[in-house]
């Protein structure tokens, strides 16, 4: 069961990294570097330990309690994989998540932001971060809204917030391509390198434009139960 597991996720990923490279050739806003993360949210640790033998370096995860259960035996056996939060964070779980993550994919408050500077100040640990972005303006969705991602990159700034790109779920319902256009405007007027872009269902789009990473779960894991 396990090999089969290992086998499909090694074919999946050697599909997506060709894609990639096909884009690179053929569209010229492609990255040079595109990230494919796990988002491996409901995977059991031997699912994503496969995952990693098939060359997966990076991964997401949603929740800081499930990852607190999964991640600090996985990170001990793969000191290289890099783990993202890609999930909500409550300024209470600041101090577990800044623990066990390497990167913050999902500030999108002052007061998260002020708390995380803070605890990486004590820890000395500096932890590269993402500002999300409700880039749909939907009303149940997490991220700041595009019109205020200006005012919480320039507290970002003064606290010392080391922010490195933007992240964005668009909606579900509407085509993807103008919302990733739109935050790789944004991106652009920031000056900020990283774009967290694309899911199992648009992450063709989100590499043509621009995206340096992908975060991928039902086409790298299967269906989740
Ligand atoms: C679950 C999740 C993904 C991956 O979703 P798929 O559609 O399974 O690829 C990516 N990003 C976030 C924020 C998620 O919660």
């Amino acid at each position: 069961m396990e090999e089969v597991n290992g086998a499909s996720m090694s074919k999946s990923l050697a599909h997506v990294r060709d894609t990639i490279s096909k884009y690179q050739e053929q569209y010229p806003a492609v990255a040079r570097h595109v990230t494919v993360m796990g988002a491996s949210k409901t995977q059991p640790p031997e699912v994503i330990a496969s995952a990693i033998v098939a060359g997966i370096t990076d991964f997401g995860e949603n929740r800081v309690q499930e990852a607190e259960a999964k991640w600090p035996a996985l990170k001990a056996a793969y000191p290289q994989v890099r783990l993202h939060l890609i999930g909500p964070l409550q300024t209470n779980k600041v101090k577990q998540a800044v623990a066990l993550f390497d990167v913050i994919q999902t500030v999108d408050r002052p007061k998260l932001a002020q708390a995380l500077a803070q605890e990486m100040v004590r820890t000395g640990r500096r932890l590269p971060c993402f500002i999300q972005v409700n880039i749909g303006k939907e009303s149940q969705k997490a991220g700041v809204m595009p019109e205020e991602v200006g005012g919480l990159m320039s507290y970002c700034k003064t606290i010392d917030l080391p922010v490195q790109g933007l992240m964005c779920v668009p909606p579900h319902n509407q085509p993807p391509a103008p919302h990733f256009a739109m935050l790789r405007e944004m991106a652009k007027q920031y000056a900020l390198p990283k774009l967290s872009m694309g899911m199992s269902e648009d992450y063709e789009t989100a590499i043509r434009l621009g995206s340096t990473c992908i975060r991928l779960g039902r086409v790298l894991f299967g269906e989740r139960n």
